[in-house]
């Protein structure tokens, strides 16, 4: 790309990070401290945005990854956000309402000196929903003295929410995959998928691509996986998990399998919807999925990035296949300054346009540097970040 050097090392750090350790008092009465992290990665296209994950393995490295991608994610689907994230260390499995909303009001009001609707707007991410962006949200008003319902997203409709925010990602992708299969020209009827993960994003792909008549053949959730080679009811099998809070046990399966197992299903699309590093030097040669689709965000290695591309796999890189969560968020937060609100087929119609627009300008990039998805993707956001970075100059 002939970057200038400075410019270059500029977008490989950070712009800002925050650590926080803070206390809260359980429900047995003792007090814990908890560490939290929110980093804002580039802000040169606008206010930064990006979720915050709640999970016992969250780390400052990972925190800035996810930032730095939410970065070139916004530019790849050209909307005017820079990237941030954030997360607690902690495990919600093992706490109370109570103590989870204890925990979101004490972290939102330590970030509060960095987030604001026009500075920073977080989002839900892994273990995090919309009644904690409710709470987020309340938090940040309670310190302002009135309420700023546009300084999260994800929030419930009832205070500011959009609608068809809570299935974005998972409609996002389910486009790219449509848009994929039609580009590879593969009939999507009877197409045979598997998603590991299934919580908000993952759940909601697999019940949209089974409404179009794909077979999705295996799930996966933290606890393990299910398959059955004629395809799973999506429909009742998030039924069976809302009641056990696990895929595992669900009547419609033939036979559980392990996450790793999952991976290296005999299939034609294969989407990985739950943490990073799923696939790596290890297992990228036995993936066998025509088409590889990044739901969620870094789940294919470097080293394994490439053994996919030398196997042909079709991958759609994560800031392509997930936009749509940032997309839609960008919508609520748009709906929520002018306090004014779209329905919901304004919202779907406005997200697929984008999608399928975005897709197709990541083709023809890869095409014309006759490179993959991935490279393609790349080239796009991280030229139009550098451009606004230019175009604004370096101050003072
Ligand atoms: P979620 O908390 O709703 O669901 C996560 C799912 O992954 C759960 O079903 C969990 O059981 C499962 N899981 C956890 N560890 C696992 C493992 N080792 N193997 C298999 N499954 C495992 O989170 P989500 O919002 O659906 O996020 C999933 C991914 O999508 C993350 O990478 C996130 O960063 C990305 N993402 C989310 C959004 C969004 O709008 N929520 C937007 C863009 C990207």
């Amino acid at each position: 790309m002939k970057l200038k050097k400075g410019i270059y090392e500029f977008i490989k750090w950070p712009q800002r990070e925050l650590t926080i350790h803070f206390p809260i008092k359980m429900d047995n009465g003792d007090i814990k401290i908890f560490t939290g992290f929110r980093v804002q990665h580039n802000s040169a296209r606008g206010p930064c945005k990006g979720g915050i994950r709640y999970h016992p393995h969250v780390t400052l490295d990972e925190v800035r990854a996810l930032a730095t991608w939410m970065t070139w994610k916004c530019a790849v689907v050209n909307i005017p956000f820079g990237g941030a994230k954030g997360g607690i260390i902690c495990n919600p499995k093992e706490m109370s309402i109570n103590e989870i909303e204890k925990l979101t009001r004490r972290f939102t009001t330590e970030i509060s000196i960095i987030i604001g609707p026009e500075k920073d707007i977080p989002a839900p991410d892994v273990y995090t929903n919309p009644q904690i962006m409710a709470w987020m949200m309340d938090t940040y008003s309670m310190i302002k003295g009135y309420s700023v319902p546009a300084v999260v997203t994800g929030k419930p409709t009832c205070c500011g929410g959009s609608l068809g925010r809570l299935e974005a990602t998972g409609r996002g992708c389910m486009i790219i995959v449509r848009e994929a299969l039609k580009y590879l020209k593969i009939q999507q009827k009877d197409v045979k998928v598997v998603v590991q993960g299934f919580g908000n994003v993952g759940s909601i792909i697999a019940k949209l691509l089974n409404d179009q008549g794909c077979k999705v053949i295996a799930v996966s959730d933290s606890k393990g996986g299910i398959f059955n080679p004629d395809g799973l009811d999506v429909g009742k099998l998030i039924g069976h998990k809302n009641k056990t809070n696990t895929v595992l046990g669900f009547s419609g399966a033939k036979k559980e399998i392990s996450n790793e197992d999952l991976l290296e299903l005999e299939c034609d699309v294969l989407i990985p919807s739950a943490l990073e590093n799923q696939i790596t030097k290890v297992n990228a040669h036995k993936v066998k999925a025509k088409i590889l689709a990044e739901a969620a965000n870094g789940p294919v290695t470097y080293d394994a990035d490439r053994v996919l591309d030398k196997n042909g796999v079709f991958l759609v890189p994560d800031i392509l296949a997930n936009a749509g969560g940032v997309t839609v968020s960008y919508f609520e937060w748009v709906q929520s300054l002018q306090e004014f609100f779209w329905s919901e087929d304004e919202v779907n119609s406005n997200l697929e346009k984008i999608m399928i627009n975005s897709f197709q300008d990541v083709i023809n990039k890869a095409k014309e540097e006759k490179t993959n998805m991935r490279i393609g993707a790349y080239l796009i956001a991280v030229s139009k970040v550098a451009d606004a970075i230019m175009q604004r100059g370096i101050f003072p």
